[in-house]
């Protein structure tokens, strides 16, 4: 395959050349340096690359050239390339023009100039950000191959899978593809799909997730029977108390059904997260979180669900989807919350066939031309509308209020506003998914008028509602009437703390049981954000420390 590609632009030959000469030195050997005098050059090389399939990772340039400023190349180039990592390198003057450009255009940062030396001012930026490219990148050649049909529900759960665990693919689809149609009718008889061919050659034909984890070496089995601390859930709070409890020393086990980084990990772009002022894709996030645990030696079992909790004396024994048992002094639950399902006639017999719940990114490339339908009026439908207008012809977002502004930041809506791919249906809802073998129409229903239109549509995504995962806990750990755990000053003494046996009150964020937290979107009342979430799990293991003393 070829090298990826990082293309630096600037009008002043010197400058250009000390750029491409700094890049080729630390990055030659795994990418290929290109160098552009002028935003035509660029974008130039850019479609040639792109009609190649060449990859291109990374785009530096020059704000201040003449005929086309650095902001507005990037913006443009962001059509032909829009995975690629773009920075703009600026004089001081011109800092405000950058950060007007992170708004607009959604870069990716800026530097200042001059970058010397290197090592301080520029790798570090870049390392970073060609790490978090290489998590996402998928290439076309020599890596897993998954072969289905686009509208398969069973293909869908194997390509959000692979895509949310980091595991790079390329998808053929047997009704397009000749090569696809080829690989699967190997053999005597036709292969179940989806079928996936690991790198070396290996054959998975309709693979369960199980089966795929494994294959792709993820791990799904705890090494050790018994844990100071076990964690339900690998979202941020799960995640930030992994990184905090395994950092100061307790044996940590994080079980996570799906793959990290949950809801967060499935955001196109977290921008008011303190720290990313250009903000980082869910995925980056969760990328980040799973390394840090890692380092401090949590073990991460994913996929792995956990379907029970018992109690032993002091000790908390959880029941895992493969019939195995851990058990641990301290039990964090940072389960997190699951979409509500849709109630229009026909939506749960598309679902994975059209309708998808949550971002499910990993269909953003098939949405390439095409008219997409999202669902919801929150931050993370207003992301995914901004998100997909990128790759669609056109996005609509069905709101069933009468305002984008109730429940949705006002950074999204101002800029669904200056969308001019995105149009906005007020006071509407889906009555209706219609379709054979794949969403083909909905019945849209106006809420104000009761009347009905029925539209084409292939592709619906839905973000509304939120239901807590927590009906394996039973009566073990006492919830809400929706089901969310109830912690700390929640608890009401005379109904939920009837057993409790200690002296002392729950601490904050502490269950009705000693040594069992909650944290994050799960806990009653919970302020739904990637940082509140991260806040919890952090603050939770000081108290999970005073537990563990007092044992
Ligand atoms: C698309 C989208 C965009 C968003 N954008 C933003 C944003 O820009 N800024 C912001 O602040 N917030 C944003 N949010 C909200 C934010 O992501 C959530 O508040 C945050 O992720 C909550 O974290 P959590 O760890 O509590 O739970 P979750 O993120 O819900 O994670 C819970 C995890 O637990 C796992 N799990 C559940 N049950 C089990 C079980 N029985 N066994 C094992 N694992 C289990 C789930 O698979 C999941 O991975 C967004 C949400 C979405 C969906």
């Amino acid at each position: 395959m070829t090298k990826p590609i990082l293309l630096t632009v600037d009008d002043e030959p010197e400058v250009l050349q000390a750029v491409a000469r700094d890049l080729r030195r630390r990055y030659g050997k795994h990418y290929g340096v290109l160098r552009a005098d002028s935003g035509a050059a660029a974008l130039a090389t850019l479609e040639e690359l792109a009609e190649r399939g060449a990859p291109v990772a990374l785009l530096l340039c020059d704000h201040r050239m003449p005929e086309m400023q650095g902001v507005e190349l990037l913006a443009r180039a962001r059509a032909i390339v829009p995975d690629a990592k773009r920075v703009l390198l600026t004089a001081y003057a011109d800092t405000e023009a950058a950060i007007a450009a992170i708004n607009e255009s959604q870069l990716d940062y800026y530097l200042l100039k001059p970058w010397d030396p290197p090592e301080e001012r520029l790798y570090p930026v870049l390392d970073d950000l060609l790490d978090d490219w290489r998590g996402s990148f998928r290439p076309g050649f020599g890596g897993l191959r998954v072969i289905a049909s686009r509208w398969s529900a069973e293909a869908h759960e194997v390509k959000d899978f692979l895509a949310r665990n980091h595991v790079p693919y390329q998808f053929l689809d047997v009704e397009t593809s000749d090569d696809a149609r080829r690989l699967a009718g190997d053999g005597d008889a036709p292969t179940p799909l989806p079928l996936v061919i690991l790198p070396e050659g290996e054959r998975l034909a309709a693979p369960s997730l199980a089966e795929l984890a494994r294959a792709v070496g993820l791990r799904t089995e705890a090494t050790q029977p018994f844990y100071d601390l076990a964690i339900v859930g690998a979202g941020p709070a799960g995640l930030a108390a992994a990184v905090y409890g395994a950092s100061e020393g307790l044996a940590t086990v994080l079980v996570e059904r799906q793959a990290p980084g949950g809801q967060a990990g499935t955001s196109s772009r977290i921008e008011n997260y303190l720290g990313f002022p250009a903000g980082l894709s869910g995925a980056d996030l969760a990328r980040r979180g799973v390394v840090q645990a890692q380092r401090f030696g949590v073990e991460v079992l994913a996929p792995q669900e956990a379907t029970a909790l018992t109690l032993d004396g002091p000790y908390k024994r959880l029941a895992l989807a493969d019939g195995s048992e851990i058990a641990c002094h301290v039990l964090m639950i940072s389960a997190g919350v699951a979409w509500q399902r849709l109630r229009a006639a026909g939506a749960e017999e598309l679902a994975g066939r059209g309708v998808y719940y949550g971002a499910a990114m990993s269909e953003a490339l098939s949405c390439k031309g095409e008219e997409v339908y999202v669902v919801g009026a929150g931050n993370s439908a207003g992301q995914a509308a901004l998100y997909f207008a990128a790759y669609a012809r056109s996005v609509v977002l069905v709101v069933r209020g009468g305002s984008l502004g109730t429940k949705m930041s006002s950074y999204l809506v101002d800029r669904i506003a200056a969308s001019a791919t995105i149009s906005v249906r007020l006071h509407t809802e889906v009555a209706e998914c219609i379709g054979g073998e794949h969403l083909e129409e909905l019945v849209l229903r106006d809420r104000m008028s009761g009347e009905r239109e029925r539209v084409p549509a292939c592709v619906l995504f839905i973000f509304i509602g939120a239901v807590p995962c927590t009906d394996w806990l039973g009566d073990v750990v006492a919830r809400d009437r929706h089901g969310f755990i109830l912690t700390g000053p929640d608890l009401d003494p005379p109904k939920h703390l009837k057993h409790w046996p200690l002296a002392r009150p729950p601490y904050l964020l502490e269950a009705n049981v000693p040594g069992v937290f909650a944290a994050g979107d799960v806990r009653h009342d919970s302020i739904k954000r990637v940082a509140s979430a991260v806040g919890e799990g952090s603050v939770a293991v000081h108290f999970m420390h005073r537990y563990l003393a007092s044992l």
